[in-house]
């Protein structure tokens, strides 16, 4: 197959475009390298260097690549920076977004696979989180995101898109050398790991007065690459499926205490740890109900243990910083 993938230098655009060319398909990466580098472009893909909103540009290149489908990871991701700088999502993420539907129209390309996030739902009323769950976000990256889940649900019903969105939980750890690192730096697992490395001093908890028993945020981390396995399996699942949301977790819930005793166990490192005030806009706890992938996907998570994708994170994180 002809695939489009846009974001395809970051972390998981990355990792599903690798996994992809080794299956044989023919791949395209647009990426505007703005969180990534270019050393970071898989080997093999055909690349394009432009941003999902540049219209013009992007449907050209769909006019004539004429992709079996596109895989659209490209986005801002921080749950943080959207509560201080909501107008950046909206335009990143769900203007830029409507861009590339429009140019999908224009040119007849008609399968997508969405990168979703367990932030659409908000704060859940029940543990673990059906699809079917009220979507109510506390941040202006999960609406963003939201916001989309809306848009393709119209394009379906009114120009026959057929999409797949998929909903992350936490994604983690690494594959084929590639691993988790964003720039700047915010997410928990990374952080955690820079403190085993001694680059930084320690992690700071934010908030641990959350209604959880040890008061710190609970999350389903997944490892990235069964979560690259869902995307192939959703793309694939299009050509007989034409809408499908699903969440992609493991189902089981973390602390932030928990993690980082994970990352003592794993690295050996004593982790120092101090807690700070709440991050704004974070839920208390996502754990992801993934029953509906498994059945309707046949998608099973390889690496559900937190250890084994810590383990991963760590192996990549240590030889990233000694090459
Ligand atoms: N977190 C933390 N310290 C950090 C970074 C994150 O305590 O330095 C917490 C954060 O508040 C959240 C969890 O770790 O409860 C996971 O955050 P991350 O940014 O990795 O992913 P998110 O859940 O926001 O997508």
């Amino acid at each position: 197959m002809k695939i489009l993938v846009t974001g395809g230098a970051g972390y998981i655009g990355g990792t599903v475009a690798t996994i992809l060319l080794k299956a044989g398909h023919s791949v395209t990466v647009l990426d505007n390298l703005r969180h990534s580098r270019r050393e970071e472009i898989p080997a093999g893909v055909s690349f394009v260097e432009a941003d999902v909103a540049d219209r013009p540009r992007v449907e050209s290149l769909l006019r004539d690549l004429q992709p079996e489908g596109v895989l659209h990871f490209a986005a801002l991701i921080e749950a943080g920076e959207s509560m201080q700088k909501p107008e950046i999502y909206f335009r990143n993420n769900t203007a830029s977004t409507l861009a590339l539907l429009e140019a999908m129209l224009a040119t007849g390309v008609d399968k997508l696979v969405f990168s979703s996030t367990a932030a659409v739902y908000g704060e859940p009323k029940t543990t673990p989180i059906e699809e079917t769950a009220d979507l109510a976000p506390t941040n202006a990256y999960g609406e963003s995101k939201l916001l989309v889940e809306q848009m393709l649900r119209w394009f379906h019903q009114i120009h026959g898109l057929r999409y797949a969105s998929l909903r992350y939980f936490n994604v983690a750890g690494a594959v084929g050398g590639r691993g988790e690192a964003h720039e700047p730096e915010t997410h928990l697992i990374p952080l955690i790991l820079d403190v085993a490395l001694g680059r930084r001093e320690k992690i700071f908890i934010f908030g641990d007065d959350y209604p959880t028993p040890d008061g710190t945020c609970i999350r389903d981390y997944i490892h990235v690459a069964d979560l690259a396995d869902a995307h192939i399996l959703a793309l694939q699942a299009l050509s007989g499926c034409d809408r499908m949301i699903y969440n992609l977790g493991n189902g089981n819930g973390f602390s932030v205490r928990e993690v980082i005793e994970s990352a003592r166990r794993v690295t050996g490192h004593p982790i120092p740890a101090e807690v700070k005030p709440r991050r704004a806009g974070d839920p208390a706890r996502l754990v992801a109900s993934s029953a509906q992938a498994k059945s309707k996907l046949g998608w099973q998570p390889k690496h559900p243990d937190l250890d084994d994708i810590m383990a991963s994170a760590w192996a990549w994180h240590q030889q990233r910083y000694t090459r």
